[in-house]
């Protein structure tokens, strides 16, 4: 299969002019949006939007800061047998916190795989949700094995979004700026459960995940009795991935189990959509992530 080179981007140390506002609420964003018709941005971190502004990808009129939206500063926390999450938690916030760390290590190993510390001191995990179609973000494989949920709200309403399908279709009217992510909601990971995520990149010093595997497996007596696989990467679009995780229940992890439930998953992945032609070297590459993540849930 041919590989489609992305074209190089050429950054721009001016910005297009554009109206600044600062809403203390989640409706005054609202209605600032509503009136710029999807030529207004919403900026959490800004590490996202302000690099494709600069590469002039993007040129919003106006830009709505969600800093001072008091309803969104909440810390992670347990509700009920739900763990939410504010979409402006920074990824080192998400890193750091007990309570992810002990119900949902796949979020928090997936966050700290997304850039610098510098980065994730600033990215939100709900600017990450919403990088384009066109680049997935690492931390949708995470959040789909976890069964992740977002609370999506525009000015008729909200609605709650499976993070599945929010990576398709259904999270168009946010990545168009007419919709916001309010919160997202996890299931947390039961005592007897064990989870892995794997990224690979292209080559070392590079952070983009050419690749991306979350495994969440129930053991009993070293056998898989349950396994969710999300599978993602640069050339595909992130997805629960149903018969890769059928493939290895009932197994201890033996190889050829291993290598048979890779060949399904790679073939699972292209057949979730492709954003770009799919490289041969990205299906190994998914393939690699995958065999490890089993062995070290199995480890
Ligand atoms: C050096 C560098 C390295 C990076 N490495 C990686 C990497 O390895 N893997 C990876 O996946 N990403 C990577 N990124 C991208 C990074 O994940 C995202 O830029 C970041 O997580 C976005 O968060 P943010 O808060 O900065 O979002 P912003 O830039 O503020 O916003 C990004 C988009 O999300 C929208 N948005 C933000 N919050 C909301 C909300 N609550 N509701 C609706 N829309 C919203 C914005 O309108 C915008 O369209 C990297 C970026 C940089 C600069």
């Amino acid at each position: 299969m041919q590989t489609q080179k992305r074209p190089a981007r050429v950054y721009c140390s001016s910005l297009k002019p554009f109206e600044y506002f600062a809403p203390g609420s989640v409706s005054e964003a609202l209605g600032i949006l509503a009136r710029f018709k999807g030529k207004a941005r919403l900026v959490a971190g800004g590490t996202g939007l302000v690099v494709e502004m600069r590469a002039r990808e993007r040129a919003p009129e106006a830009l709505v800061s969600l800093r001072c939206v008091k309803e969104l500063g909440h810390a992670p926390a347990l509700k009920g047998a739900r763990i939410v999450i504010s979409p402006t938690t920074t990824l080192s916030r998400v890193a750091a916190s007990e309570l992810l760390r002990e119900k949902a290590p796949l979020l928090v190993a997936a966050a700290l795989s997304i850039g610098t510390c510098q980065v994730r001191n600033r990215a939100t995990i709900g600017g990450s949700v919403c990088r384009g179609r066109g680049r997935p973000p690492d931390i949708a494989p995470a959040l789909i094995a976890l069964g992740a949920a977002l609370r999506v709200k525009d000015r008729r309403g909200e609605r709650l979004v499976p993070a599945g399908d929010f990576f398709g279709d259904a999270g168009d009217p946010v990545r168009r700026g007419e919709a916001m992510i309010v919160q997202l909601q996890l299931a947390p990971q039961e005592e007897d459960e064990r989870s892995c995520f794997r990224k690979q990149t292209a080559c070392p010093g590079t952070d983009r995940g050419v690749a991306s595997v979350a495994v969440r497996a129930t053991l009993s007596r070293g056998v898989i009795a349950r396994a969710t696989v999300a599978a993602g990467g640069t050339s595909f679009t992130p997805a629960r991935m149903k018969r890769a995780g059928e493939t290895i229940e009932g197994s201890r992890g033996e190889m050829e189990t291993l290598f048979k439930a890779a060949e399904v998953l790679a073939d699972e992945v292209c057949a979730a959509g492709a954003t770009r032609p799919a490289a041969g070297l990205a299906r190994e590459l998914l393939a690699a992530c995958f065999i490890r993540a089993v062995k070290e849930v199995l480890a």
